[in-house]
């Protein structure tokens, strides 16, 4: 299969360049050149298979003219190591609780992928005499990416990774996440801010004397191997509503940020996949809501909330979902929705479901759950995307719903462990430095 650009100026792209690249020459975002619909007795059948069973169907898709059966489903079978249920909420909303995973969101599942189908080109170029050896991912954070990345990506036998990040601005739990894993995981303490980090990455990717020191590469969210993986839990969502028998009229609600994981939905809806409409929900970063109300796409600066992953002034993959619909409004209106709430809304939201239902939201599944308890229309069931665990946002949590969050085994044995990390500057040449004695 081949990768074309969504902006039309870029050569076409094999899976693995497509993957090790990230971004197309011309800064478009990659797009397979065809979607294979899958058979109708794999959607009679759904409800009767497993995750896995579902996802490497849904994988083979996707990846199996470039990559052997048996390595692929090893590699899906590798990534989805935690299960994904749908919980009911109501009778009517469920909840798919994505954060089972080892940094309990919902990046676990793209960032795995992304980092098994790596080390799979990476070892089967060295099966082939590329002399480089090991491949170097540098990524950026503020909070989130960095955990799913290096986590995605710790033991993973050629890649080692280094995790920029802005020094004293991120979570102590967030920063035990990357910084006490060890192996082939480097957490580098910027004394900067998050665009300092970025900055680095950046000229890192650009100067001509370290790329030819070293193999580097970027595990941003708009990389194929990191956004498509996650349409498996779409069909999975599906299989478990139509064993409930609540599949006729499925409405799914997305809280979306760059909005990867809502378009990951309708590459299974190009599939076939019957999920009757969608509900992208944001937070007061409303730019795609107000897309859908006007048919303008107006870029702003990010404003910050309570619900910070979803913190994005001007989501990259719209460009893909523009794509996909052929750049036409009316088709991306008739599929979906949009919903915009502020941290006030979300705050009410979060109080009111644990005190009806005994179920605690997190700030970004509460945007979800509002949304769809505002817009479900009869004879539907809803199921939202509950994207990370409360846990993760003890702090915000807590001092709205007036709980105590308890905090799961696998966080709390993150922060027990010691941390390790490398205290730079946020010059390059220090960076740069630092990389060509690694
Ligand atoms: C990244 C993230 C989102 C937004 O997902 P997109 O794919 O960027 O739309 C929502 N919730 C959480 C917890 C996240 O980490």
């Amino acid at each position: 299969m081949q990768y074309y650009s969504t902006n039309q100026q870029a050569p076409m792209a094999t899976l693995e360049k497509a993957v090790v690249k990230g971004l197309a020459e011309d800064r478009g975002l990659y797009m397979p050149e065809r979607i294979k619909a899958l058979p109708q007795s794999f959607f009679d059948n759904i409800h009767q298979l497993t995750f896995r069973e579902i996802a490497c169907e849904v994988a083979d898709a996707f990846f199996g003219e470039d990559v052997p059966r048996e390595d692929l489903h090893k590699i899906v079978c590798d990534t989805l190591s935690f299960d994904v249920p749908a919980v009911r909420v109501t009778d009517r909303i469920y909840s798919l609780e994505l954060f089972h995973g080892p940094t309990l969101a919902f990046k676990d599942v793209g960032a795995r992928f992304m980092a098994r189908l790596l080390g799979y080109f990476n070892a089967k170029g060295q099966q082939a005499g590329d002399a480089k050896g090991r491949v170097n991912v540098l990524v950026a954070t503020s909070g989130d990416t960095g955990s799913a990345v290096a986590n995605g990506f710790l033991g993973v036998p050629g890649i080692h990774v280094y995790v920029l990040y802005p020094k004293g601005k991120v979570s102590p739990i967030q920063e035990c996440q990357f910084t006490t894993l060890g192996q082939n995981i480097t957490a580098l303490e910027v004394d900067g801010v998050f665009d300092d980090c970025q900055a680095l990455v950046k000229s890192a990717f650009m100067d001509a004397e370290l790329n030819a020191h070293m193999k580097l590469t970027s595990a941003n969210s708009i990389n194929v191997a990191r956004f498509l993986p996650q349409s498996f839990y779409y069909f999975y969502a599906y299989a478990q509503m139509k064993k409930l028998g609540l599949a006729d009229e499925l409405v799914v609600c997305v809280p979306s940020g760059n909005f990867g994981n809502i378009c990951s939905a309708l590459f299974g809806v190009k599939m076939g996949l019957p999920i009757k409409r969608f509900i992208a929900a944001n937070n007061a970063n409303d730019i795609f809501y107000n897309y859908l109300q006007t048919g303008r796409y107006e870029p702003k600066a990010s404003v910050q909330t309570i619900a910070n992953a979803m913190d994005v002034g001007d989501p990259s993959n719209f460009a893909r979902i523009y794509e996909l619909y052929h750049k036409d409004h009316a088709a991306i209106c008739r599929d979906i929705s949009g919903a915009t709430y502020s941290d006030e809304q979300i705050a009410q939201t979060m109080r009111e479901c644990l005190e009806q239902t005994g179920y605690q939201l997190d700030p970004h599944g509460a945007c979800g759950y509002r949304a769809l308890q505002e817009g479900l229309r009869e004879q539907e069931t809803g199921i939202f995307l509950e994207t990370a665990h409360p846990a993760k946002f003890k702090g915000v949590v807590d001092s709205i719903c007036g709980g105590d969050v308890a905090i799961p085994e696998k966080l709390a044995a993150f922060m027990k462990g010691q941390k390790q990390s490398v205290e730079i500057g946020k010059d390059f040449e220090g960076f740069k430095k630092f990389l060509m004695n690694e």
